[in-house]
């Protein structure tokens, strides 16, 4: 299958890397051994604590005013809530973690089932943690990005927020967080809603996840090790293992 390319730049027309054709919601799961949608497509999941901003870069992402409204729906607020971008791959919307005006028990209640979803997801490829630009990253935060380095999930993360800061004041703060995070600064987004600043920074590095794992199943099947007494046999089928 295709991955989600953009169509190619013609006569210095900005390109949008991801247009948005279609977006349905597929349901929610809501415990950790929960129903959950049966999806083969790709999986990118969103995760960021509460107020960082995820509903508003989701509909800025998807250029629908009130997508993610679903997702802040009551009852829905601690559910994963999975939705189908363009038949092609699927968004998972974590749910927000760490209020902080909520008891330490109840903070600690989104772990559980975000960990849970993240080890038991096959087809999950990459993940958009969101950070507020203006603020240190939080032990939640810390948490979160330790469980995905774990995982071994590839990591875009996205600074959101960035109007509230002046230019100088961005980069600044981009140094610091990728510095208190080990952070590549290149695997950072600085990200508005308001101004869709790195809107499309951020659709270029989901279309480019969801191309390098599309390439991947269909490239490395056709490199078999060639074993001795075992002819590797160019051009034929995967042949893949149990
Ligand atoms: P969520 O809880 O992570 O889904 O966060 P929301 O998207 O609901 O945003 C929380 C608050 O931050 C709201 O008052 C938003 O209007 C505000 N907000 C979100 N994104 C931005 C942004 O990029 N710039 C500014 N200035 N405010 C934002």
């Amino acid at each position: 299958m295709s991955p989600a390319a953009p169509s190619s730049g013609s006569a210095g027309k900005p390109v949008d890397p991801l247009v948005i054709r279609s977006l349905d919601f597929l349901g929610p799961m809501a415990t950790v051994d929960g129903w959950r949608p049966t999806n083969e497509l790709p999986e990118i999941a969103f995760a960021g604590r509460s107020n960082v901003g995820k509903s508003s870069l989701l509909n800025a992402l998807v250029r629908r005013k009130a997508f993610a409204r679903v997702s802040k729906t009551p009852g829905r607020t601690r559910e994963i809530n999975f939705f189908i971008v363009n038949k092609q791959f699927v968004l998972a919307d974590l749910p927000g973690y760490g209020y902080a005006r909520i008891s330490k028990a109840r903070q600690a209640e989104w772990r559980p089932l975000i960990e849970g979803y993240l080890r038991r997801s096959p087809v999950l490829k990459g993940i958009v943690q969101l950070l507020d630009a203006r603020h240190d990253p939080t032990d939640d935060d810390k948490q979160m990005l330790d469980l995905l380095a774990e995982i071994g999930l590839p990591t875009v993360v996205v600074l959101t927020k960035v109007d509230k800061l002046s230019k100088g004041q961005a980069a600044e703060r981009l140094k610091l967080i990728a510095k208190q995070l080990e952070l590549d600064e290149e695997q950072m987004i600085q990200f508005s809603s308001v101004t869709g600043e790195g809107r499309n920074d951020l659709a270029e590095a989901l279309v480019s996840l969801l191309a390098s794992t599309a390439l991947d199943a269909a490239e490395h099947p056709s490199v078999p090790m060639a074993s001795e007494g075992d002819e590797a046999l160019p051009g034929t089928g995967p042949g893949r293992d149990e």
